[in-house]
């Protein structure tokens, strides 16, 4: 844990309680503030019960108030502000989130004053074992901790994830959290070689203003939450504030594959601040990271080297995947001093679980848990990454335009299996664009019959993939639950399976 030391008897009030809130109210009162929280849901006052003052909003003393720390699941401005926001606004409470108090922390620590940079262009690179750059005079003066944040549409997880891992195996202290799941104030607190890399939602850039990291990477933009951000305008605002504050030595790392973040790229080349590493799949980008074909190449320095081929990679599979290889390698270039070295790490990403993960085969068949795939975006990234026979698993509570984008893709589709509410309408797009498919309620049916269709087909390597396209809250309590409850499925399969293979 990371205590926040910033409100030394006084009071602040925590509003949300789910992970995040509930070690943002741990890390204040063992910095030594006085905390009131509360949650509109009951499971979140269980979670804090007996150990954090629970008192409803109508009752705070707004007077002595110092910060409302927000929960980023709380609406701070669309569709409407939460009540608690109008309140504190009413009595000019500053709101801010669990990153915000981190940033703000580590910085009265002595870190985060700038000098934890990547040397990019020009210094050389920052290495774990000579100790982090100090404030330049060479005489061992305090040693800064490097921030490297994450944010996008799609793919922000397995980037973070990817650059702790890239980072932990050349050396490094790499402390992982942020949306990822781990709280921030959760994570150890800086020692020589500590590096901080943080998945940071739209709603967490919100609510922090004082965020400044020395690295910042946008991997994409596409339509998503929008009712959380007025529209497009308001989202895209969002997303770029990862880079507002950053300055000279500071590096942007920004995806140029979705028109929204490649004008971002362009906005933020012309500003004069950080350095801008733009990364792209299946095309050269000057000054850039990109893959070609599954090639990393690292254009930076001219002439373009070749880092790794992400093809034998089975946890990068699917362009999707480049794109996120490409923005991590980007991120960590100035603190690996061997690029090669890096390329090498790719090989042993362990991956995340939800995201075309393989969770078992059954004689030829593949079974991938993409259950992460919430929405159309994610599930044609898993559609896009298997040339064929995919025996595709979805449904679900479908988000608007359903599954009419991933039309191209249909060619690829060996049958279809719909669960959950969708179902009509997903037959119907289906059965209009004359691709086979079963109505089968519920995932258990829809992996069984999907086993027996794929087992008798004569393609050589079929994958049966769940990518619902869908939100879960249907038939479960979330994405993860769906996945586990289908991992455990293909386990039973397999043993069933064994079972008849031995009688
Ligand atoms: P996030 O944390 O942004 O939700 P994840 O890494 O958890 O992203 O991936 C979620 C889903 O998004 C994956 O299952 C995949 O289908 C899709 N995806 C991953 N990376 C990308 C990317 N770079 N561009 C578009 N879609 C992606």
């Amino acid at each position: 844990m990371i205590p926040v030391p910033l409100f030394p008897n006084e009071t602040v009030a925590v509003f949300g309680l789910a992970r995040s809130g509930l070690a943002a109210a741990r890390a204040l009162k063992a910095g030594g503030a006085n905390v009131v929280a509360w949650d509109d849901n009951e499971r979140g006052r269980a979670a804090a019960d007996g150990e954090i003052p629970l008192v409803h909003p109508a009752h705070w003393s707004w007077s002595e108030v110092r910060a409302l720390v927000l929960s980023p699941g709380i609406p701070l401005t669309h569709p409407r502000p939460h009540d608690v926001v109008l309140a504190a606004q009413a009595h000019g409470v500053e709101i801010i989130g669990d990153i915000e108090l981190f940033c703000r922390t580590l910085k009265a620590m002595g870190h985060f004053n700038g000098n934890g940079g990547p040397a990019f262009f020009s210094q050389g690179t920052v290495n774990p074992t000579h100790g982090l750059r100090g404030n330049g005079n060479g005489n061992g003066s305090k040693a800064k901790t490097p921030l490297i944040c994450i944010t996008g549409t799609n793919g922000k997880s397995t980037t973070t994830a990817l650059i702790g891992h890239l980072l932990a195996r050349n050396g490094w202290d790499a402390q992982v959290g942020g949306n990822i799941g781990k709280p921030v104030l959760e994570l150890g607190a800086p020692r020589e070689g500590t590096i901080y890399v943080l998945e940071l939602s739209s709603y967490q850039l919100d609510l922090t203003p004082s965020l400044k990291p020395n690295v910042a990477v946008l991997l994409n933009i596409t339509p998503d939450h929008l009712d959380r951000h007025g529209g497009m305008d308001g989202y895209i605002a969002a997303k770029r504030r990862i880079f507002a504050r950053q300055g000279q030595g500071d590096l942007a790392v920004i995806g140029v594959d979705t028109p929204a973040a490649a004008e971002t790229c362009t906005a933020v080349s012309g500003r004069g601040g950080p350095s801008v590493a733009p990364v792209a799949v299946d095309r050269v980008v000057g000054r850039g990271i990109y893959a070609l074909d599954g090639v990393l190449y690292d254009g930076l320095y001219s002439p373009p080297a070749e880092i790794a081929d992400l093809k034998g990679v089975a946890t990068l599979t699917g362009a999707h995947n480049w794109e996120n290889a490409a923005a991590a390698y980007a991120a960590v270039r100035g603190y690996i001093k061997d690029p090669k070295a890096i390329g090498r790490a790719f090989a042993s990403f362990a991956g995340l679980p939800h995201r075309l993960e393989a969770v078992g085969k059954i004689g030829k068949v593949r079974f991938l848990n993409d259950s992460k795939a919430t929405n159309a975006d994610a599930a044609e990234k898993a559609l896009a990454a298997y040339p064929g026979d995919i025996h595709w698993i979805i449904g679900g509570v479908a988000k608007e335009g359903g599954i009419e984008s991933l039309k191209r893709y249909f060619p690829r589709i060996a049958r279809a299996y719909l669960i959950g509410q969708a179902a009509d309408d997903f037959a119907e797009t289906l059965a209009k664009a004359g691709v086979a498919y079963s109505r089968c309620g519920t995932l258990e049916a829809a992996a069984r019959e999907a086993l027996a269709e794929a087992q008798a087909e004569t393609a050589e390597n079929p994958v049966v993939l769940l990518s619902p396209a869908c939100a879960s809250f249907d038939q479960f309590q979330d994405y993860e639950e769906r996945g586990n409850h289908f991992r455990r499925i293909v386990a039973e399969l397999e043993r069933g399976e064994g079972a008849a293979a031995a009688a």
